[in-house]
């Protein structure tokens, strides 16, 4: 089926007359008539909802939904997009471990590899979104357990190179993680291009309202947990393919076959961790999921025409989108987003600080605020916002130019928010 009828159908199905919509499940628990079958839950010898910290039928509709929108075998619904990244490598890497990522990712995921699983004793190397496959496996070393990266990152705009990425992690037996929050699957699946791991922000796209911050993973279900080995001839994923003493001795790629890594993420860190997803939140996803692959349609389709119109106006001097033939990315934007790649360009306006910041208080509509990915159009400035702490010198520095404006094009009419840049940059 389309992306735009799994979008609807995917997930719930109601039975003879119950509600057409999918309900919002609001309770914490779920009562049974026997201890044997409680016992039972908790052996995960039977499936079944018990505690809303581990599961709840709204959020399980939704996490099918998503899985079956990104082509997985499950998904697992986290409180944010940073606990959906965090739990992603967590499953995997553990105290004394090493990972690798793309340079070319959200602030707050290299906050999160840098400093935050620093701490907790996992370190990461960064590499560039643009390396050869020989580049990435130099860093790979004998505790290296995942390799990570965005399909289109945020805010660079980068494309990563998933095939080359994902010869990389195979080459040497981790699994490919792979950020999709700014394409969504309406615009990319990198299952298709051998991601093994997918991971969103749901708070941007799927949601696409500004209405909830939340997250997803989604599980390829292909990669073998139990080939890659250790120098010493021991398994590298020995967490997934050797017993859990948590759960008298089970071993999850014996009891949950291709469903082992996201199995063991929901059972094992979200039930100690506690970053689940609301029921209330995950039916706000549902609904919004309907809508994705038109809403992406649009999105790409207004950024494309703000993104030739900014690129050429005289006040503009540079324009970054993947859909333009003028940046390096667009060759890689061609092969793995077709259909577009997101809504959102970064433009730097001539003139600097002072002048953007004119630009974005001239603005009509389009609003200034800390989020993208939104349906109504919305711009933020780093200089004065995010990296205002920072010089104009420390600015060109972290690559952020001190006229630099990060634009998500919403769902208006392109010929409305062309209208609105064209009086605000009148004012410069
Ligand atoms: C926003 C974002 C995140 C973090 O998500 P939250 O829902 O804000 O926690 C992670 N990755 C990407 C690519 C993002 O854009």
């Amino acid at each position: 089926m389309d992306i735009s009828t799994i979008a609807l159908h995917a997930g719930y199905e109601p039975g003879n007359g119950e509600p057409r919509a999918l309900p919002i499940y609001q309770s914490t628990t779920f009562p049974y008539d026997s201890t044997d079958e409680i016992a039972s839950l908790f052996d995960l010898t039977s499936a079944g909802h018990f505690y809303s910290r581990l599961s709840n039928p709204t959020c399980e509709a939704t996490e099918k939904k998503i899985a079956a929108l990104e082509g997985g075998v499950g998904a697992l619904l986290t409180s944010s997009g940073q606990a959906a990244n965090f739990v992603a490598i967590m499953n995997v890497a553990s105290a004394g471990d090493h990972i690798i990522s793309s340079s070319a990712i959200y602030g707050g995921t290299v906050n999160l590899l840098s400093v935050t699983l620093k701490r907790f004793g996992v370190e990461c190397s960064f590499v560039s979104p643009r390396a050869t496959k020989e580049e990435i496996l130099a860093e790979v070393r004998p505790n290296t357990m995942c390799i990570f990266g965005e399909t289109v990152a945020n805010p660079a705009l980068a494309v990563l190179d998933l095939e080359t990425y994902a010869d990389a992690a195979h080459e040497a037996g981790v699994p490919l993680i792979i950020d999709n929050t700014f394409p969504t699957p309406a615009l990319c699946r990198p299952f298709e291009w051998g991601a093994d791991i997918v991971t969103h922000s749901t708070t941007k796209y799927i949601d696409g309202h500004a209405l909830t911050v939340g997250g997803v993973i989604v599980d390829s279900g292909k990669f073998d947990w139990a080939a890659p080995k250790l120098a010493d001839g021991s398994p590298r994923f020995a967490s997934l393919v050797t017993p859990d003493e948590s759960y008298h001795g089970l071993t999850y790629t014996e009891a949950f076959g291709e469903a082992a890594y996201i199995t063991k993420a929901r059972v094992q860190l979200i039930r100690d961790l506690g970053c689940y997803q609301s029921a209330a939140v995950a039916f706000i996803l549902n609904e919004s999921l309907e809508t994705l692959p038109l809403r992406m349609a649009r999105h790409v389709e207004n950024a494309q025409r703000v993104a030739e119109w900014l690129e050429a106006h005289p006040k503009v001097a540079r324009v970054n989108y993947p859909g333009l033939p003028s940046i390096p990315d667009y060759d890689l934007a061609q092969k793995y987003l077709p259909q577009g790649s997101c809504g959102v360009i970064s433009v730097v306006f001539e003139g600097g600080r002072e002048q953007a910041a004119k630009v974005l208080d001239s603005f009509e509509f389009i609003s200034q605020e800390v989020h993208v990915a939104d349906s109504i159009t919305c711009a933020l400035h780093p200089a004065t916002s995010t990296h205002r702490q920072l010089t104009d010198e420390q600015l060109m520095a972290s690559g952020v130019e001190p006229g630099l404006v990060r634009l998500s094009c919403g769902l208006e009419s392109a010929d409305d928010i062309i209208a609105d840049l064209d009086q605000a940059l009148a004012t410069i």
